[in-house]
This record gives C-alpha cells, sequence and structure tokens, in this order.
C-alpha cells in the first residue's frame, strides 16, 4: 500500500470535539442549547442504530437531544403534525426524520414539510436549490463529510478534475455542487455513462457514491489521486465493503479513505454541525468557526 489513509474516525472526534466546544460557548454566552430532535417511523433495524447514535452523539456534544419514535403503521398525517409541531418548537433547532420511511407515507412530502432552516439532513429543495445557486443553505451531511475528508488530502482542490460515481439526491448530486463551489472540473458519471474506468483514469479526486462492492478496481485509477470511497456494502460473510476494490486502489492512490472508518463517521459529525449551524442562525447570531 502506497496510499495515505484518511482517517475517518479522527477527522469526525476532532470535529466532534470543535463543535462541542463551539456549543459550549453558545451556551455560557447566549445561554442557547442547540437542539436536535430525530424522528424515527417503525422498526427498521439499521435505522433504530442510527438514531440512537445520533441521539448519543448530539448529547455528548452538549446539545439537547431528542427522538420521537412512531410505530410502523403510523399514517402521513400523524407524522406530518409532528413536523408542524416541530417546526413551530424554538428549542428544537434540527429536525431530521430517518429514511427510508414505510412505504404508506410519501418521503417527498414529509421532507417539503420541514422547515428548510431545521431541515439539517440538507434535502429539502430550498436547501437544494441554494446549494445549486447562492449558497447558504444546510448542506448535506455525507457530501460535507466528503468534502472535509477530501480538504485534509487536498487542502487546494481547485482546478482538479473531480469524477463523481453516482448521481443520487443524497450523495452524488450534492457532492459534485459542493466540488464545483471548490473550483473543481467536475465530471458527474452514472450507471449510463459510457467507459467509465476511462472516465475514472482522468480524475485527480475520485468521489464513489454507487453502492456497487468494489466496483472501482485499481486500474481505473490515476496514478496519486485522492479517492474518496462512499459505498457502505455489506457483504454475505457480514464484512463491511466499498464501492472501491481497496487493496489494488490503495497501491495506486495518492491517498484514500478506508470503509470502514472513512466517510461513514462523518455523516453523523456534519449532523451535528449543522444543527450548530442552524441554531446560530435562528437566534441571528454569528456561525462559530469549525
Ligand atoms: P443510490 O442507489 O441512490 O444511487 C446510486 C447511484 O449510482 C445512481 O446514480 C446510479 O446511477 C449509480 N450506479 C449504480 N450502479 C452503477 C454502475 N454499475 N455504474 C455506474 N453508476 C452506477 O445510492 P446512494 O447514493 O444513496 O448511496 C451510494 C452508496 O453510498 C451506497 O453504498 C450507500 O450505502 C452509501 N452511503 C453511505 C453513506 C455514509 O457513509 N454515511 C450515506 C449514504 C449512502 P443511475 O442514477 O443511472 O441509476
Amino acid at each position: 500500500m502506497s496510499a495515505t489513509l484518511i482517517d475517518g474516525k479522527a477527522t469526525a472526534r476532532e470535529s466532534n470535539a470543535r463543535v462541542a466546544a463551539a456549543a459550549a460557548e453558545l451556551k455560557a454566552r447566549h445561554g442557547l442549547v442547540p437542539g436536535l430532535t430525530v424522528v424515527l417511523v417503525g422498526e427498521n433495524p439499521a435505522s433504530k442504530v442510527y438514531v440512537a447514535s445520533k441521539e448519543r452523539e448530539a448529547k455528548a456534544a452538549g446539545m439537547h437531544s431528542t427522538a420521537h419514535r412512531l410505530p410502523e403503521n403510523a399514517t402521513q398525517a400523524e407524522l406530518l403534525a409532528l413536523i408542524a409541531r416541530l417546526n413551530a418548537d424554538p428549542a428544537v433547532h434540527g429536525i431530521l426524520v430517518q429514511l427510508p420511511l414505510p412505504k404508506q407515507i410519501d418521503a417527498n412530502a414529509v421532507i417539503e414539510a420541514l422547515d428548510p432552516a431545521k431541515d439539517v439532513d440538507g434535502f429539502h429543495t430550498v436547501n437544494t436549490g441554494r446549494l445549486w445557486s447562492t449558497g447558504g443553505g444546510l448542506v448535506p451531511c455525507t457530501p460535507q463529510g466528503c468534502m472535509l475528508l477530501l480538504s485534509r488530502a487536498l487542502p487546494r482542490a481547485a482546478g482538479a478534475h473531480a469524477v463523481v460515481l453516482g448521481r443520487s439526491i443524497i450523495v452524488g448530486k450534492p457532492v459534485a455542487a459542493l466540488l464545483l463551489g471548490a473550483d473543481c472540473t467536475v465530471t458527474l458519471a452514472h450507471s449510463k455513462s459510457r467507459d467509465l474506468p476511462a472516465i475514472c483514469r482522468g480524475a485527480d479526486i475520485l468521489v464513489a457514491a454507487v453502492g456497487r462492492p468494489e466496483m472501482v478496481r485499481g486500474h481505473w485509477i490515476k496514478p496519486g489521486a485522492v479517492v474518496i470511497d462512499v459505498g457502505i456494502n455489506r457483504m454475505s460473510d457480514g464484512k463491511l465493503v466499498g464501492d472501491v476494490a481497496f487493496a489494488e486502489a490503495s497501491g495506486v492512490a495518492g491517498a484514500i479513505t478506508p470503509v470502514p472508518g472513512g466517510v461513514g463517521p462523518m455523516t453523523i459529525a456534519c449532523l451535528l454541525r449543522n444543527t450548530l449551524v442552524a441554531a446560530c442562525r435562528q437566534r441571528s447570531l454569528p456561525q462559530p468557526v469549525l
């Protein structure tokens, strides 16, 4: 292995420590305790684990953290009524509705019902629109985490050719917007793109977010490139692997994120950052530099 490992766990720990320090200062100087509420509908085992982690980590950062758990058969009207109450609650600065939702509920309608100022997942169309236009909205967590990891490996990305594999609303598109905002030349590739290996070999920065275990092979990678692997794929033996064949890729790349321990830990870290930012904006306070 020649590539430098980009350590997501350490980066997340450092970010959380800065968020906790900023939250303590907000409390001391302004009596403001950032509040995060996570809404979970149903019994999806993975979602239950995620919600528990989000609750625990927000508390550890000194935030007010609550979770609302609705039964699997909750109706859309019940969920929308809860969202309306949370939108109106001044102690709640961030609302996250854990996805996926049960099939009787239209996830888009729920996301659009959130107050965009409290949409700490950054999925409301006001926030996605701001990401692609004026900026200043809440930035989706996983893409934000990718950029923080990238900045560790490549502090100046301007002018670099960035290839993003995957164009989902949750990862691919917002990562592409952020890379463009960082003055990269961006190629957004997807399942209909022709000759992915050749496209990838042109990348100084390669972000893989396809959900296909180890699809990106070593010979797809330009020597010295920075590789950010967003994929989380659980194999039949229980092992987690990314969208990049790590052993091969790390012999060619300049820097690479591991799976697990790369992008994964950054998602909750950025959720805490967004909650802090949302709380400051709602109280018209300057945003702490994190
Ligand atoms: P989606 O399934 O929503 O999107 C996958 C994207 O990859 C689509 O744009 C699809 O193209 C593209 N794609 C699929 N197969 C291929 C292929 N063979 N060649 C080229 N492109 C392909 O996935 P997500 O964006 O939600 O997630 C991607 C990965 O990231 C998953 O492994 C997921 O688990 C992980 N993830 C990790 C997170 C974290 O670290 N915290 C958070 C969110 C996701 P098309 O649009 O043409 O269908």
